[in-house]
């Protein structure tokens, strides 16, 4: 990105601009020239194509250059409403032109005059119509026609051609001040453009071509810059000083499990034990699929902690969560001398002062919560551990928050959402990680089944008989309530259907986002203890609950969530002894619907899953970008650029291994890099 004086100018003086369209700019993150430069077009328009009349087809959007051969007509059917009407010929057939509304057109149309009109040209009976086109004069043409105009995300206020005017301004401004960092060697070896070139032609290509060129290489400096820059501070986290920790004989814990740790579960723990004996600060995602058993994990990482005279604090994203957590965790350490207190949005006024004074004077070892922990008064009297579960809920800054609680706390990070592994570095590029890629061995897969509404009825008379033997059955729905726009199954009709048609006499709760918090968590715990049947709910019940009892997962308009999402919903069954099923409604016909719930029905493993919805979909529908904590892309795509983000872990790769950074040649980017980490750090403190 370009550095300097010009670039930092307030877009007020930008010619054209002026106090009151600098402010509408604001409401699209436009402060600056360089703000401008960056504020890509989310379209195109190709009015370089001119076309002979005759070779149009019915729908396409051309120039033409023709003159009038009529005289241009007025009419007035409304009050409010002008019709300007004319027919043009090119000489190979006749095209009529419609302006509404701009009355001011039949003046400027002149006989014997040669234009080009740009629009979109629709067939209607024998005659072709060109309404509201653009127009120039042959002589003149270049500005409106006749080129590549960018089409850009705009705001109440603010037209295409003010921004196109804006943006245009702004790089005469900035022409041949653009600072090129990406060294020569780097843009030749992976096909870089330059710099101006590339800016220019983002903005008002000479050609499609040129505009891909120019895409290529500002996705790829976007890539690299936001990997690199991960990798800086990865390398910096290392550098931090963090508590060491003495090794501790976890026996004592192992000893009130009734199972035995797996090899994956064993072999994670060792890697966290290296970074916590260790004087290095500990940044570590430990990512494993639904049920592989990370909380355990962490437990023992708390464990560790407390016996070395550490506090250490547990965030989850939802109370729920907590709640089961703090229930599993308190009964681990009961008679091992450590003390859990749970801390959520809906603990008491008078509990969370008496919680909060506890674990500032250090007499709680481990505190369970949500949001609640990163209140600004809960203090800690020596932090060593911080944990997040389920991180793709968190925010970077929310975990840096946490961790500015305590003197550098060891940091681990569990996310059950398997990344696909050629986004690892990008979503996770500044972690240590460590995969639990092993089930406990008594699971069973999960039985998966797509249907169609035809088995409607089947599928509640298997819930009937699975009720009967005493299990217990989710149902999910895409809708909290019923909607005009979207027909697709909500969790309330359906509860309210079911209980007075097809499941009448059993007991069928009702659980969705929309509910305050506590009457949530009234009918989860009617669920748990068993004294609801089925439990019709929206996706809040995708992370982390578990009631070994429920072996039924049915979710309506499958075809609605992405496949990670269907798979986290699945996980919540096969958690107990008794053989499990996931059924899939498919109210779509689509093939890619098809294809996504045979990937379902086929693999229980989430690693592929993941890697097929992004085939599938796009990393946006995977896991919503902004929900891990990732930077805003400015105009890579993820999904679309993983060939472009193939390449830059190429180039990162050999950047690193070779340490070029220190070369003169990569001195700018490096500098680059530093700014940005900066900034964050600035940011971090400031919250
Ligand atoms: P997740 O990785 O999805 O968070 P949990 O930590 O909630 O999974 O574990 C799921 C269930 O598996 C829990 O009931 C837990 O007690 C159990 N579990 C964990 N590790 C093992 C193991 N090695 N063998 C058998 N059961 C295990
Ligand atoms: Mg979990």
């Amino acid at each position: 990105m370009p550095q300097g004086d010009i670039f930092r100018m307030s877009i007020k003086y930008v010619k054209g601009v002026g106090e009151a369209r600098a402010k509408l700019l604001t409401k699209l993150g436009i402060y600056t020239v360089n703000d401008a430069l960056n504020f890509f077009p989310r379209d195109y328009q190709d009015r370089s194509i001119l076309k002979k009349i005759t070779e149009i087809q019915d729908g396409e959007e051309c120039s033409v250059r023709a003159s009038l051969v009529s005289d241009v007509t007025e009419s007035k059917p409304r009050r409010n409403l002008s019709i300007v009407k004319a027919l043009v010929s090119d000489g190979t057939a006749f095209l009529s032109l419609t302006w509404f509304n701009q009355s001011y057109i039949k003046n400027n149309l002149k006989n014997g005059i040669e234009y080009i009109f740009f629009g979109k040209v629709k067939r209607n009976g024998m005659r072709l119509e060109m309404h509201n086109p653009v127009i120039e004069t042959a002589e003149q043409s270049g500005k409106y026609t006749g080129r590549i105009l960018p089409v850009y995300p705009l705001t109440k206020g603010l037209t295409q051609t003010h921004l196109r005017t804006v943006i245009e301004n702004s790089l005469k401004l900035a022409e041949s001040k653009f600072e090129e960092i990406l060294p020569q060697d780097l843009r030749e070896r992976y096909n870089l453009s330059h710099i101006g070139f590339s800016y220019e032609e983002i903005h008002f290509p000479q050609s499609l071509h040129h505009m891909e060129q120019a895409r290529r290489r500002l996705v790829f400096e976007e890539l690299l810059i936001l990997q690199l820059s991960l990798l800086k501070s990865k390398g910096i986290n290392k550098e931090q000083k963090g508590n060491r920790f003495e090794p501790v004989d976890v026996n004592p814990l192992l000893n009130k499990l009734t199972f035995k740790l797996t090899s994956a579960q064993k072999k994670v723990f060792e890697e966290i034990c290296n970074d916590m004996q260790s004087d290095r600060k500990m940044n570590r995602l430990i990512q494993g699929d639904v049920g592989s058993g990370k909380t355990i994990v962490a437990v023992m990482a708390i464990y560790v902690a407390a016996k070395n005279g550490y506090q250490s604090a547990f965030m989850v994203p939802t109370e729920i969560l907590a709640e089961q957590h703090y229930r599993s965790v308190r009964q681990l350490f009961e008679d091992l001398g450590i003390s859990v207190r749970l801390l959520t949005g809906s603990t008491k006024k008078k509990e969370k002062e008496e919680i909060k004074a506890l674990a500032k004077e250090g007499k709680i070892d481990v505190l369970i919560g949500t949001h609640a922990i990163l209140e600004d008064d809960t203090e800690f009297y020596k932090l060593g551990l911080v944990i997040t579960d389920e991180q793709h809920r968190f925010g970077v800054r929310q975990r840096a928050k946490l961790s500015v609680k305590g003197e550098n706390p060891d940091l681990l990070v569990m996310t059950a959402t398997p990344i696909p592994r050629t986004l690892t570095l990008t979503l996770y590029g500044d972690l240590d990680v460590s995969i639990i890629d092993e089930l406990p061995p008594d699971r069973k897969p999960i039985d998966t089944y797509a249907v169609n509404e035809s088995y409607r009825e089947r599928i509640y008379n298997f819930i009937r008989k699975n009720v009967a033997e005493g299990r217990q059955a989710y149902i999910v729905c895409p809708l909290v309530e019923d909607s005009d726009e979207i027909e697709a199954e909500s969790a309330e009709g359906l509860a309210e259907r079911i209980r007075d048609n097809e499941l009448k006499g059993l007991r069928v709760g009702l659980i969705h986002g929309k509910m305050k918090s506590a009457e949530k968590d009234k009918v989860m715990r009617k669920f748990v203890d068993g004294q609801l049947d089925v439990l019709v709910s929206t996706t809040v019940i995708e992370v982390g609950v578990n009631v070994p009892n429920a072996n039924l997962m049915i979710i309506e308009n499958a075809e609605r969530f992405g496949l990670s999402q269907l798979h986290q919903l699945r996980g919540r069954v096969g958690r107990g002894k008794y053989k499990s099923y996931c059924i899939l409604f498919n109210q779509s016909k689509s093939d890619v619907s098809r294809q996504r719930m045979e990937i379902m029905t086929s693999t229980n493993n989430g690693f592929v899953i993941s890697e097929k919805d992004l085939e599938l979909r796009g990393p946006g529908d995977v896991f919503g970008v902004r929900q891990h904590g990732l930077p805003e892309l400015k105009i890579a795509n993820l999904y679309r650029d993983m060939d472009i983000l193939k390449d830059v872990q190429k180039a990162v790769k050999h950047i690193i291994e070779s340490n070029l950074l220190l070369n003169e040649q990569y001195m700018l980017l490096n500098k680059k890099l530093d700014d940005i980490i900066k900034e964050k750090f600035k940011e971090i403190s400031l919250n």
